[in-house]
């Protein structure tokens, strides 16, 4: 989130006094374990939680550990994708870089391995990910699980650039799995929620290792509405955060530069978070009054421009916790869709203060990608951890349904297997592929019923 102190934190010391003082009241660390994600949203008391150190562990693991076993990544999902009562399933001690193919330009990377532990030893290998998300700390076998992308016409989600991949099934068998071995199977899991196995290894395609600039700037919202297709055809990512009840935007862009490395300074978005969150508290009843005083500060802001190698540019840090919906819309219906969002938010004067955030995706084919057959534009709303987020979310997903839009696999949503039915032309498949692999449901949650469509 780019948000900047200089912009917010002048709004008030009250309210930067208040963000400082609140502390995590999460669900945490009751019981040895207790599991829960990243906002607390979900949780579960599995009766084992275990973490294969090799294929072998694994095998045993599945053949004997108490059902339904999910694989967790990370725990950044905000779908019930990983509860159960049975076991809960890290692949934490199957890290790191395996394999490197220079020529193709591909790295093959245990399930477990974080993205953030990918950038500086990709690099020393002369490769780095081609494109990332405004986060790192999901593993990759999680991140491609859901399907997550990050900004940019021209760049898919991770789950697109995946050449090969290591499946155990819940019979234990190893699948080598790719287009040319395996293939149903392959296209199958390459976004697969964790319901056709435990994706062990990954290859995926890279580049050479690059840099980039960053330019973060403020303007209206009525002028980013005009020059927001353009922005995303000029340059190589490309996404814009809406602050509700100001009228403002924050644009960012990322273009490929030699220049030298000119890191930015601190980061302080969490305190722009949290600003705007008093000015909602203070200033809820007069919305004309907040959004004089947030646009009058954005529009003095100066641009933000630094440099720095690609994999530390592309994530941030989120201290502030919330729970998030995001949907993929088509491009066409992108801009349109967040023009209804605005104003459903700010005629009902909705309790909303977390910016909105507006990407660009390109399309793929792959059988569960909400991208699949369409270059897409994805709208992502939040809400503070601690707060309700269902009346919220509960206005806005009429609206991404309204312009044919898919859910993220894990941000909130209330969709189920007959809704992924029409929205999925390859849904049918898919189910066939699951059913064969794991007859018995050894990997079925009831979320994953639901949404798949299993009794
Ligand atoms: C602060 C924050 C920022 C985010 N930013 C973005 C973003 O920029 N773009 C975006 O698209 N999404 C974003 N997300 C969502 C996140 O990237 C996805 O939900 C992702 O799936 C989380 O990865 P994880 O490693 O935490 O996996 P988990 O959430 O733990 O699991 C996700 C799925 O993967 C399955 N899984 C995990 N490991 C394995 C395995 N080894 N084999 C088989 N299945 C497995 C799980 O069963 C589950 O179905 C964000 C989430 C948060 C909390």
């Amino acid at each position: 989130m780019e948000l900047n102190r200089r912009t917010l934190l002048t709004l008030g010391a009250s309210a930067a006094a208040l963000a400082a003082g609140r502390p995590f009241a999460g669900l945490a660390q009751a019981e040895a374990l207790a599991w829960r994600n990243w906002s607390g949203l979900q949780h579960c008391e599995p009766e084992e939680r275990l973490a294969p150190g090799d294929v072998a562990e694994l095998g045993d693991i599945l053949k004997n550990a108490p059902r339904p076993i999910r694989p967790v990544g990370a725990g950044h999902s905000f779908t019930p994708l990983v509860p159960t009562d049975g076991t809960v399933l890290s692949l934490d001690r199957l890290q790191g870089i395996l394999t490197v193919d220079e020529a193709r330009k591909e790295a093959t990377f245990g399930g477990g391995t974080r993205l953030g532990a990918i950038g500086r030893a990709l690099e020393e290998k002369g490769q780095a990910l081609i494109n990332m998300p405004d986060i790192n700390k999901q593993t990759l076998a999680g991140s491609i699980s859901t399907a997550t992308h990050g900004t940019g016409l021209g760049f898919n989600a991770l789950s697109a650039y995946v050449r090969g991949l290591e499946l155990v099934t819940a019979k234990g068998e190893v699948l080598t799995c790719s287009a040319d071995e395996n293939a149903e199977i392959f296209e199958a899991a390459r976004v697969s929620l964790g319901a056709l196995g435990i994706i062990t290894k990954i290859t995926m395609e890279n580049r050479a290792p690059y840099r980039l600039t960053r330019r973060v700037w403020s303007v209206p919202f009525d002028e980013m509405m005009e020059q927001a297709e353009e922005l995303a055809e000029q340059h190589r990512n490309f996404e814009f955060y809406y602050i509700p009840f100001s009228g403002m935007c924050l644009g960012i862009t990322h273009d490929e530069t030699d220049a030298e490395i000119n890191p930015r300074a601190s980061t302080d978005d969490d305190d722009a978070v949290m600003t705007l969150k008093a000015l909602q508290e203070w200033l809820g009843w007069a919305p004309s009054l907040r959004e004089y005083l947030i646009r009058s500060e954005m529009e003095k802001l100066p641009d933000d421009i630094y440099v720095d190698t690609s994999w530390r540019i592309y994530p941030s840090e989120r201290g502030v916790r919330f729970n998030e919906m995001e949907y993929h819309l088509p491009r066409a219906a992108g801009l349109t869709a967040l023009k209804d969002v605005r104003e459903t938010i700010e005629t009902n004067n909705l309790d909303v203060f977390f910016p909105i955030e507006f990407r660009y995706v390109k399309g793929d084919d792959l059988w569960l990608s909400p991208f699949t057959g369409r270059d897409s534009c994805s709208i992502a709303v939040h809400r503070y951890y601690e707060e309700d987020h269902t009346p919220y979310f509960k206005a806005m997903e009429p609206i991404f349904r309204k312009h044919d839009g898919r859910p993220h696999w894990g941000k909130l949503h209330t969709l189920g297997a007959a809704d992924f039915a029409a929205l999925y032309p390859r849904f049918k498949d898919f189910q066939e592929v699951r059913a064969a692999l794991d007859p018995e449901g050894v990997f079925l949650n009831n979320h994953l019923r639901h949404v798949l469509g299993v009794a």
